[in-house]
């Protein structure tokens, strides 16, 4: 929540506090000095601490958080915003993900969005917190605990009793003066450091918040823990949305879906992008990336067939397509590994290439004439491009589609691929090795008539 009486002397970002790996090590040393209480009971007079999650941003991390809770033999609270712009929790995927939280034996609270309503007196919050609270408990089937405030305004915070709506306030003035708090709004520690707080443990009692948004697996930024949250929920939705239509046997209409289904279950990462780029009408963007997934496709399962079917030694490989004289020009490679007949399979003949190189040239210097609809044709049918080599590539013995590994930096080949291709064509290195240390020597001659001389026989 954001405090709206303190100002924060600490707003420097402390990304690497906010991994799970951390989490589990500060729910360790909470336990070393206190009591895991929950609001239903305070064991007022001991050293008890009340662990609290306000979700903000994603129940999926909250549930993360509540496992490894579980793990640790603790029990936290958790306060469900049901009037959150980042998540729904009545829809059915969310609604599980809760229900698992309380099975991991955890309570929950209301995380109450009182600006929602401009409360202005305290019958109005009694009443609409009770409102709120009697959808989650109808929902999940348990009573609620607490409420706490959602980005509260100072008028809220004057509401000092002990419970409204029947649920403990965890702003009334009994927990805000006698029991000392320790949050991690904003993706930062605003005040105090949880970890000093916990290593120290000089307080006789605590309420500790986190938002389980901020958590993650790894060390993030706290923009991009957001852009997590949110954009991993939208994915989930598109994906929905496909899924029902190809269970019930529809017609899934849309032209990006159509051009781009054959990244979709093995490049969920590119489809994703590049589907949105689509559905944007970035198209200029979408060109050069497709144009440059299909140059890496080409290069990719070309490098895949010199190892492991000519059985080309690692470093002649790297050391041909590392020479900075093979341009997007030279189909030599292509036409001499892949055989020539790879234009006419894929549609990419000489003539359209070089329309291509033209386009690129022209947006890049920004003097493309071409309409919109006619460059998404173009995507369109360098997409056609792309999924036949893919399909082309996944039915030889390389079983490889040129695409996989292409997120990883100088990382091009899938070594279990590499590995099966010998298997498949029953290669024996010793008696096979004459014919293609053949063809490697033809194809340097090749290269060498035509200027290239980074290559060694
Ligand atoms: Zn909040």
């Amino acid at each position: 929540m954001i405090s709206a009486r303190n100002q924060p002397y600490r707003t420097t970002a402390a990304d690497s506090d906010f991994t799970e790996n951390n989490y589990l090590q500060l729910l360790r040393l909470a336990k070393e000095s206190y009591l895991f209480s929950t609001y239903r009971a305070i064991p007022w007079g001991t050293r008890f601490i009340l662990w609290r999650h306000d979700l903000d941003y994603s129940i999926s991390r909250a549930l993360a958080l509540a496992e490894i809770e579980a793990g640790e033999g603790v029990c936290a609270t958790y306060f469900i915003n049901p009037r959150s712009e980042f998540y729904n929790p009545f829809e059915p995927g969310p609604a599980r993900l809760i229900k698992r939280i309380v099975g991991n034996g955890h309570h929950l609270g209301l995380h109450f969005d009182a600006k929602f309503y401009d409360i202005q007196s305290e019958e109005q919050l009694d009443e609409k917190v009770a409102v709120e609270a009697q959808w989650l408990t109808d929902a999940f089937d348990v009573e609620l605990d607490a409420f706490s405030f959602h980005n509260p305004v100072e008028a809220h915070l004057e509401c000092h009793a002990e419970r409204y709506g029947g649920l403990v306030n965890c702003y009334s003035r009994e927990l805000q003066t006698q029991v000392p708090y320790c949050s991690d709004s904003n993706g930062y520690w605003r005040f105090r450091r949880l970890y000093d707080v916990l290593h120290d443990a000089i307080d006789p009692c605590l309420q500790v918040l986190t938002h389980p948004g901020w958590w993650q697996k790894e060390s993030l930024e706290p923009r991009r823990r957001i852009f997590r949250c949110v954009y991993g929920r939208a994915q989930a939705t598109m994906k929905q949305y496909d899924l029902v239509l190809a269970e019930a046997g529809r017609v899934n209409h849309g032209r990006s879906i159509e051009s781009l289904n054959f990244l979709e279950s093995a490049h969920g990462d590119i489809f994703t992008f590049f589907d949105y780029l689509w559905n944007k009408r970035q198209f200029s963007t979408l060109f050069f990336e497709l144009w440059r997934i299909h140059r890496l496709q080409i290069t990719q399962l070309c490098r895949m067939i010199l190892l492991s079917i000519w059985k080309i030694a690692a470093v002649q490989v790297d050391r041909l397509f590392n020479d900075d004289q093979l341009n997007v020009k030279s189909g030599i490679v292509a036409e001499a590994v892949l055989g020539p007949g790879w234009r006419e399979l894929s549609g990419m003949t000489e003539a359209r290439e070089e329309t291509y190189l033209t386009l690129l040239n022209d947006l890049t210097n920004g003097r493309a004439l071409i309409s919109e609809s006619a460059l998404e044709n173009e995507c369109a049918s360098i997409c056609k491009v792309i999924s036949t080599l893919s399909e082309w590539g996944q039915s030889q013995p390389i079983a490889y589609d040129g695409i996989k590994a292409l997120a990883v930096d100088g990382e091009c080949l899938d070594a279990k691929a590499v590995a099966r291709c010998g298997e498949l064509w029953g290669m024996d290195r010793e008696n096979d090795a004459e014919q293609w240390r053949k063809r490697w020597e033809e194809l340097v001659a090749v290269l060498a008539s035509k200027g290239f001389h980074g290559v060694e026989r």
